[in-house]
């Protein structure tokens, strides 16, 4: 379908963009435009302007800041993938930006579009959550910050109100930790049926903190509190690992669908989150480790 008219702005600076948005309610951002575009072919969404952020250079590229990396909102995943600094102090975002879609996505595709968009079969919001980021936002109001926990508000809604645009996102770097992503998909290049993003810090044989968040097992990632809380201070192995993993679907509201029970995806739950935290603790077990 064609979609409805709509006028277009590109601003050059955040400020010309919030005015833009604070002025016409029915006013959209659109950043690489991989979800959006098919939303409005679909005329599920029909917004009066939309406000392209391509032309704002402050919203791209990776900053080291001391204990955190800055990443721009308009970071494609394609350069979040082939970053250094990520790379090297955030590698489970790295490792979760590679299963997104194909190339070509990921070459349009951004860091702020997918976290924004909330989808919860999206594979990044779990992982903000598991790496503890905060999300930089500028709305009418000025700039504020908001934990990745609190940001994700329900189904496809996140802590971006109409008005906003998501400028940055604050990575703390997670030096002495290690982490996986593990995902289940139907095939390759595919949505998560369900995935999980798990972060280990360990010291002397025994697991001394863990993150491990579920994504598409509820409207919005889930922290997988019961496994997280089995895991902090027990040996580091894999009979713990497999009793703390039973727990994964604690709490969690999965939907189903043509694709996969809940019932399933609460079995997956289970079976990818002790994949995931063994990746962590021997990350020559799988070819996806980080
Ligand atoms: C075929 C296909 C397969 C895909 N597979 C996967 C997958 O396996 N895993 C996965 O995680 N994702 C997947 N995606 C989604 C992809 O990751 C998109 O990059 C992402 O959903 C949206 O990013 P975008 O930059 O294109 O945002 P857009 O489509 O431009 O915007 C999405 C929404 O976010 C809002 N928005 C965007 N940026 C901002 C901002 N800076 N401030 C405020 N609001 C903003 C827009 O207004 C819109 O509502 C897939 C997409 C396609 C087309």
């Amino acid at each position: 379908m064609i979609p409805a008219s709509f006028d277009y702005a590109r601003p050059q600076s955040v400020d010309e963009a919030t005015q833009i948005l604070s002025g016409d309610e029915d006013a959209k951002v659109i950043a690489g435009g991989q979800s959006l575009i098919p939303l409005l072919r679909l005329r599920l969404a029909a917004p009066s302007v939309l406000v392209d952020l391509g032309g704002i250079n402050e919203l791209r590229g990776v900053h080291d800041d001391g204990d955190a990396l800055v990443i721009g909102a308009m970071t494609t995943h394609a350069s979040v993938l082939r970053d250094p600094l990520v790379a090297r102090h955030a590698p489970l975002l790295a490792q979760a930006t590679a299963t997104v879609a194909d190339r070509q996505v990921r070459h349009l595709g951004t860091l702020g579009g997918s976290l924004a968009h909330a989808d919860p079969a999206g594979d990044l919001p779990a992982v903000a959550v598991a790496l503890d980021a905060t999300l930089e936002i500028a709305g009418p109001g000025g700039r504020r910050s908001v934990a990745a926990a609190d940001f994700f508000v329900d189904y496809l809604t996140s802590a971006v109100e109409p008005g906003d645009v998501l400028v940055a996102v604050r990575v703390p770097k997670r030096d002495g930790w290690s982490s996986h992503y593990e995902k289940f998909n139907r095939m390759a290049q595919a949505w998560a049926l369900v995935g999980v993003a798990a972060s280990v810090r360990r010291d002397n044989g025994t697991i001394a903190e863990a993150r491990v968040v579920l994504t598409n097992m509820g409207s919005t990632p889930l922290r997988a509190e019961a496994v997280e809380a089995a895991l902090t201070g027990a040996s580091a192995d894999a009979p713990t690992v497999a009793a703390a993993a039973a727990h994964a679907a604690e709490g969690a509201q999965p939907t189903g669908d043509p694709s996969a029970s809940a019932e399933y995806r609460s079995h997956l739950a289970r079976v990818l989150t002790e994949r995931a935290i063994l990746s962590t603790l021997d990350p020559g077990r799988s070819s996806h480790a980080a």
